[in-house]
């Protein structure tokens, strides 16, 4: 189950560049659906792994000034029913017209949950406009080029709770027999190694940091300068192109996406990724680096992808990159150890390594934390054990009792792995506190070592 955007706004704000761009080319005209007039087009969309429905009020060209209000009034309202979220796009180089406050007034008395867009922003035509829109009193705006694709990656970022949402509702709607215990449990549980991973495919790994970070030079060092003559070959997908590598030993994958399709073509160097090229290739790879520059690290936009990958659900390894440039290596390291566990609490755990791209010093260390956090995003821990261990978590700290109704932990069991997913049985799931939750997780990472890795806990009700 997904959720519904509306794309709403006057005639000619960019409505149906828009749409275009979220929806590709698989556009499904409305027409022939029952309930919808041809005013509005629908169609799947998807930014990264986020899918949504988006509904555009496009048409309005079409109508003539006198019936214009009456008629825009009718569509957004019909739209805005339609849909979840609202995205009320304006034009940023223009500015906020009449229209548009006939527009932010039609969504504020439907009570809608809206997205404030500024598009035309790309250069700086739309600044003055970008900082009038505040005055709509919808919330900060979102400048968006809808032609040039810009503030793709920030729409993501507002959307993807909101997708969340949506999947957690359909996740506590499901039916109980979703969660019996998978079939292999029960040899698992008689195999004494039944915490090895398997290597039968390479190690999938993608390396993802703002530009400079030093992604390409690590990339070039890893897979070594002339292995790249046997070429970038084209990935499971039109989207991602994989190069493979023998790296100490390990057979590796490492995904990239423009940066290597063009390599195939050019020069030595791999061009330079973009943000989104990798935060695309995030939905390939299994196990993300996250590269830092020592220099500045911890910036906000290391802190946005570092949780994109946790969100994802991807093993996480922080690397620390150009350890080369520090005169004080153990303070540096202290330091960098404290942010990570003050500004990124969600990858507890999770290795942070310091390396050296340029030098290669540090690499096998890399190599050792990448396969180690593999090794713990498969790892499938038998029902029995949890069990014991939940009654002992239950008997340590019960979960508190919210106006005097207890909640019994009953049953755990492990559904999924890459990463480690939970299902815990008991009573009243909805009142379960967060804090609760939290200390389950935290309990799983340190009694069976899986430090780092997303851990996913879904709470069930009987019944
Ligand atoms: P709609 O009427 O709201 O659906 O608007 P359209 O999508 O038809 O766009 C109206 C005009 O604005 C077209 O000429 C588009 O090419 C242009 N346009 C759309 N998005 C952008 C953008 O991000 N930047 C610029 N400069 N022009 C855009
Ligand atoms: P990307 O944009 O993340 O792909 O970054 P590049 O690989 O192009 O590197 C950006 C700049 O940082 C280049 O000038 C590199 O030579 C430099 N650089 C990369 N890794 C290191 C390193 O480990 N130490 C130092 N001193 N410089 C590095």
């Amino acid at each position: 189950m997904s959720f519904t955007l509306a794309i709403v706004g006057r005639p000619n704000v960019g409505k149906s560049t828009l749409f275009n761009r979220l929806v590709g080319r698989k556009l499904a005209l409305v027409d022939d659906q029952p309930g919808v007039t041809r005013d509005l087009r629908e169609g799947d969309a998807k930014i990264f792994d986020l899918r949504f429905t988006v509904i555009d009020t496009a048409g309005l060209e079409d109508v003539t000034d006198d019936s214009l209000q009456g008629r825009m009034r009718r569509l957004t309202e019909r739209a805005v029913d339609m849909a979840d979220v609202c995205l009320f796009l304006i034009d940023g180089r223009v500015g906020v017209t009449a229209t548009d406050e006939v527009f932010a007034d039609i969504l504020r008395k439907k009570g809608a949950r809206v997205i404030l867009g500024v598009n035309k922003a790309e250069g700086k035509a739309a600044d003055g406009g970008a900082v009038e829109a505040w005055a709509l009193g919808l919330g900060e705006p979102l400048r968006l080029s809808a032609e040039h694709g810009e503030g793709i990656d920030d729409l993501y970022y507002i959307l993807r709770p909101i997708g969340d949402e949506f999947t957690e509702r359909a996740e506590a709607d499901a039916p109980l027999v979703d969660i019996d215990i998978p079939e292999d449990e029960a040899d698992e549980e008689a195999d004494p190694e039944w915490h090895k991973p398997t290597h039968e495919k390479p190690l999938q790994i993608a390396v993802i940091g703002r530009p400079n970070a030093g992604k390409s030079t690590l990339i070039n060092k890893i897979i070594g300068e002339d292995r790249l003559l046997t070429g970038p070959e084209a990935g499971i997908t039109r989207d991602a192109i994989s190069v493979k590598s023998d790296w100490y030993g390990t057979p590796t994958r490492i995904f990239d996406t423009a940066g290597m399709r063009k390599k195939a073509r050019i020069s030595d160097k791999l061009e330079k990724m973009s943000v989104s090229d990798g935060l695309r290739a995030v939905r390939f790879a299994e196990v993300i680096v996250v590269l830092l520059d020592v220099e500045i690290p911890f910036e906000q936009q290391d802190l946005r992808i570092a949780d994109y990958a946790e969100t994802e659900g991807r093993a996480v390894v922080i690397a620390v990159n150009k350890w080369d440039l520090e005169d004080e290596k153990q303070d540096k390291l202290a330091q960098l150890r404290e942010s990570f566990e003050r500004l990124l609490p969600q990858l507890r755990g999770a290795p942070l390594v310091t390396v050296s791209a340029k030098t290669g010093r540090g690499l096998d260390r890399l190599h050792d934390a990448i396969i180690r956090a593999h090794d713990i995003w498969n790892r499938r821990i038998p029902t029995n054990r949890l069990n014991t261990w939940l009654g002992a978590m239950t008997e340590a700290h019960p979960p508190p009792a919210p106006g005097g109704r207890r909640i019994k932990l009953r049953y755990m069991t492990q559904v999924k792995t890459r990463p480690p997913g939970f299902v815990v049985m008991c009573s009243h799931p909805d009142l379960m506190q967060e804090s609760y939750k939290r200390y389950l997780v935290n309990g799983l990472r340190d009694h069976f070592d899986m430090p780092g890795t997303p851990i996913r806990i879904m709470l069930r009700g009987q019944g």
